[in-house]
């Protein structure tokens, strides 16, 4: 009984050290922000007190190929079909992910949604995302509590950062053909299929500013222009899979109506069927073709490939 409620004392309290933490105003502008990649659309963003995920996929199952994906040559993991329930890997996410306090996710897709129900249940954290999205989370029984659905054009303050939310679209995969673009419906039980799990439900693309940064965040290859136009980020993760090839004059018309930004980071641009130790050579020469794109758009922009869970530190911003 006293075990019991000792242990209630110290999560109440560590419960609202936690909301503290979030509900501090926005006035400390010297804290590093830093950004570590998790691979796919995945990132991690923290200023050592806040965490934020974006698209957090680090099960990296040997999964369906999307149009134009290729599985892993000579994989000999068990390899889905959309009619399987795959598990999260739950051990590779707790040897990566300890804490969150949001998981934004860009689109229900299952490369960007997978881990996601277990990420909550593990960190507690708030899931923002589509009706799509949040309707994934109630059939695996997140709290309700736990979710946001936004719609896109949202701008919310959470404590030490703040949140515009961007409507955005797809990749154009399958040469131009949205791909499974459907919105995943309420009333679904775990555990769901990956077709289940794979419903598009719109695509977002999210702005966060934290400690005078201003982090544009893609879930994928493509935009509206005129939703993005005006943004001033310093730093931008921009989807570079092949699909962008797709759209006109992809990376000219994000550099200009970014207004050039200080830093680039492509995502979304590895193989996710194969497991973090395997070669990623092929998309790597394959994102050469990227940089300069970027390069002869936005010669002053710093370009980093990111390599898995490495820290990546920005600049402190001075206010
Ligand atoms: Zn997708
Ligand atoms: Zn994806």
């Amino acid at each position: 009984m006293m075990k019991s409620g000792l242990a209630c004392c110290v999560f109440a309290m560590a419960v609202l050290v936690t909301q503290a933490a979030q509900s501090q105003p926005n006035t400390e502008k010297n804290n590093p922000v830093t950004l570590k990649y998790l691979g796919a659309a995945g990132w991690e963003i923290t200023d050592g007190t806040t965490c934020i995920l974006i698209d957090p996929y680090l099960s990296r199952i040997n999964g369906p190929p999307p149009p134009g994906g290729h599985p892993m040559a000579g994989d000999t993991r068990r390899a889905y079909g959309w009619g399987d329930v795959a598990s999260p890997d739950v051990a590779a996410i707790d040897a990566h992910i300890q804490r969150a306090d949001f998981v934004l996710v860009t689109h229900t897709h299952y490369d960007h949604i997978l881990d996601v129900p277990h990420i909550a249940f593990k960190t507690r954290a708030s899931v923002i995302g589509t009706e799509s999205t949040e309707n994934v989370m109630r059939a695996y029984a997140v709290p309700e509590e736990q979710l946001i659905t936004v719609r896109g054009g949202e701008d919310y303050q959470f404590g030490s950062f703040s949140l515009k939310v961007i409507p955005s679209i797809h990749s154009p995969l399958d040469h131009k053909r949205y791909f499974s673009s459907a919105t995943a419906p309420p009333g679904m039980k775990a555990p769901l299929t990956l077709e289940q799990i794979h419903p598009e439900g719109g695509t977002l693309a999210y702005l966060i500013r934290f400690h005078g940064h201003q982090i544009l965040a893609f879930g994928g290859m493509n935009y509206i222009e005129r939703e993005i136009v005006g943004l001033e980020p310093d730093v931008a993760l921009i989807g570079a899979g092949a699909s962008r090839k797709e759209v006109y004059d992809y990376s000219g018309r994000l550099m200009r109506g970014l207004h050039y930004p200080a830093m680039v980071l492509p995502t979304h641009w590895d193989n996710f069927l194969a497991p973090y130790g395997a070669s990623q050579q092929a998309s790597l020469d394959a994102l050469q073709s990227f940089v300069e794109e970027v390069r002869a758009a936005s010669p002053k922009t710093k370009i980093i490939v990111p390599k898995y869970f490495e820290t990546i530190p920005l600049e402190t911003v001075a206010k």
